[in-house]
């Protein structure tokens, strides 16, 4: 998928002239921060934290034994009758995913939600061949029929007004004037349930796969994952490697702490866990599944300073939690995962050079490491991948020359005093409302201060003399 994140400031700028943007998300970010206080701490602090303790130590451990629990997860996948196939990029995840449908000539594809779909732009790369490709959740249907992107991890129309929603659906969906949100829901099913009804592959991902069993877990609140994974014959999983758990139970835990604090529910409404294809006594199930193991550079951040940020379950709660986010939405991180782990993953999987804005788009407030439920240190990344910016000179250069000059000069702190005062003179004489390019970027949304006659230091040393009189 193209990845704009580079141009984050400009579409920052952009989002906050949004009307929809400015209303729909900060209502939707506040929704969701809300009910996962409620859900996380039904039960109080200290059970809610030890929730997310033993969720924290789950995903520790599994990253600990990755490649062994890969293994162990393959062999038991092919036993329940599962094809296992590896991507080692995007390319090969698409590649694999056209071979499968060449083989079993499929006309139309539907797919649930998915961000490692997003990721490889499985969608592109399928109507490219000829191939229709439908989306099912009912946020990633209208962001489908509205040409844009999903906007937030869990929630991918939280950037949309009902208005907009309703004009959407009337325009590119056919759908007869209403502004009930169930009777625009209703229209959404049936239209879907006709493609459901027609289509030859399903394409899904997966929140885990439980290595014991060889098994793939789905967490979904809307009936479309049940119909892509079992309703055409052929079924395509495709999953990052980091989704790996070792064991049922810890899946247990972890389909409690996830949607707590992805939606604040207690649970989601289906939970599914897929064994393997339809057997012959069963009567519906796909006839052949195909999982794909997705790797796209979570190798490298693997052997990495930042292999704690695959433990992220995309729960979506640093995105409600984050200040940023809230005025910016989602499309202006320019990539598919927006949001402070979006500001984390995407320079490691898309290189520093191509996103070396998102380490900056953080107030460094700490609240996203307060509520991921798997205790990512999200802060700590930041600041260091700022540090990679500023070492590798990956970031723009004027920034980076800015902030040598600033280091070089507060190790001289004559030439800082003498400096600072020249500097102070020269612009309390001109009258400047706004600096000149390439300053301007600043003073385009802030107001120039006015410079003080006297510095601080000065007036400390005034005052010290005043004292000793
Ligand atoms: S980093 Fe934590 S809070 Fe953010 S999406 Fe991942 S698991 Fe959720």
């Amino acid at each position: 998928m193209k990845n704009n994140a580079n141009q984050f400031i400009q579409s920052a700028d952009e989002a906050l002239r949004d009307p929809d943007i400015q209303k729909a998300v900060p209502y939707g970010t506040k929704l969701g921060f809300d009910k996962r206080i409620s859900a996380m701490y039904e039960f109080g602090e200290e059970h809610g934290e030890a929730l997310r303790d033993e969720a924290s130590q789950i995903k520790r451990r599994t990253l600990a034994n990755l490649p062994a629990l890969l293994e162990e997860a393959e062999k038991n996948l092919l036993k329940n009758g599962f094809k296992v196939l590896w991507a080692k990029d995007e390319d090969e995840a698409n590649q694999l995913i056209l071979e499968i449908a060449e083989k079993h000539q499929v006309k139309l594809a539907v797919k649930s939600k998915s961000m490692a779909t997003e990721e490889i732009g499985v969608n592109e790369s399928l109507e490219a061949a000829g191939i229709e490709v439908v989306e099912t959740d009912l946020g990633e249907f209208i962001v489908q029929l509205a040409e844009e992107r999903p906007s937030h991890i869990v929630v991918p129309i939280v950037h949309k007004t009902k208005e907009s929603i309703q004009k959407t659906l009337e325009e590119k969906a056919g759908m007869p004037p209403t502004e009930d949100p169930l009777a625009m829901t209703r229209f959404a099913r049936a239209y879907l349930r006709e493609k459901f009804l027609k289509a030859d592959l399903g394409i899904s991902g997966a929140n885990f796969v439980v290595a014991e069993t060889g098994s793939i877990g789905l967490v979904m609140n809307e009936g479309n994952g049940r119909f892509v994974t079992s309703l055409p014959k052929v079924h395509i999983a495709l999953v990052g490697i980091e989704k790996v758990v070792a064991t049922l139970s810890e899946y247990a835990t972890l389909t409690q702490i996830l949607p707590r604090s992805a939606t604040g529910q207690t649970i989601t409404v289906y939970t599914n866990l897929i064994n393997g294809p339809k057997r012959p006594h069963e009567s519906d199930g796909a006839e052949e599944i195909y999982l794909i193991f997705l790797d796209n550079g979570r190798s490298e951040i693997y052997q990495s300073d930042y292999a704690e940020s695959l433990a992220c379950i995309r729960c979506g709660a640093c995105l409600n939690a984050c200040p940023v986010y809230d005025v910016t939405g989602g499309h202006a991180y320019g990539w598919v995962y927006p949001g402070p782990i979006g500001s984390v993953i995407t320079p490691l999987l898309q290189g520093l050079e191509n996103a070396h804005t998102l380490p900056y788009a953080c107030t460094l407030c700490g609240l996203c490491k307060d509520v991921c439920p798997v205790e990512i240190d999200l802060p700590h990344f930041l600041l260091n991948l700022r540090k990679d910016v500023v070492q590798t000179q990956k970031g723009n250069w004027m920034w980076s020359a800015g902030i040598a000059g600033w280091a070089w000069i507060m190790k001289h702190p004559k030439l800082y005093r003498w400096g600072g005062k020249a500097a102070a003179r020269v612009l309390s004489w001109i009258p400047l409302k706004e600096l000149p390019a390439p300053f301007n970027a600043w003073t385009d949304h802030h107001t120039l201060p006015t410079f003080a006659e006297k510095s601080f230091t000065e007036l400390w040393e005034e005052h010290k003399e005043g004292q000793n009189e």
